[in-house]
């Protein structure tokens, strides 16, 4: 069964090729991984040829996201603690980097609840992090509890 689309619907193939790949309407992490692939894959070369980019993207980059995958998965090494993302290693360094500094002794407008501070720092921090905040909340605690500690988890 055929679908019949109004002439006025109908849009060039070309358009909505060069509307998708329109460097203003990618997005970040795309252009980070076509970063990242010349850099890591095809710094070799200036201009691959197509195949040769498609073969390179099958053969060496889908191998090594899929082996990088695993440490995400909740299987790799059961029974130990889940290997940190990037993002949370990240996160813990600068928290742990914040909760070392001295406070200047200026009072900041702090709302602990809606995590806002009137200093400078949290607005360019890249985690949303000042040291005001970090200083007047508790510090976390050292070790969470597993859920293999549980009295509930021993029953399942
Ligand atoms: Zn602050």
């Amino acid at each position: 069964m055929d679908i019949l689309v109004p002439a006025e619907d109908v849009v060039p193939m070309g358009q909505v090729l060069s509307t998708l790949a329109a460097p203003w309407h990618t997005t970040m992490s795309v252009r980070n991984f076509w970063r990242q692939l010349k850099h890591d894959y095809l710094h070799h070369l200036v201009q691959p040829w197509l195949d040769q980019l498609v073969w390179v993207i099958q053969t060496q980059v889908v191998l090594n996201y899929m082996a990088w995958a695993t440490f995400l998965e909740d299987v790799y090494h059961i029974g130990h603690p889940k290997k940190l993302t990037p993002f949370q290693t990240g996160l813990k360094k600068e928290w742990a980097h914040l909760s070392s500094l001295e406070l200047s002794g200026r009072s900041y407008r702090m709302d602990i609840s809606r995590w806002q501070c009137s200093c400078k720092a949290l607005k360019y921090n890249s985690f949303h992090l000042c040291k005001h905040l970090i200083k007047s909340i508790p510090p976390p605690p050292a070790t969470l509890p597993t859920p293999c500690s549980s009295p509930i988890s021993r029953w399942l």
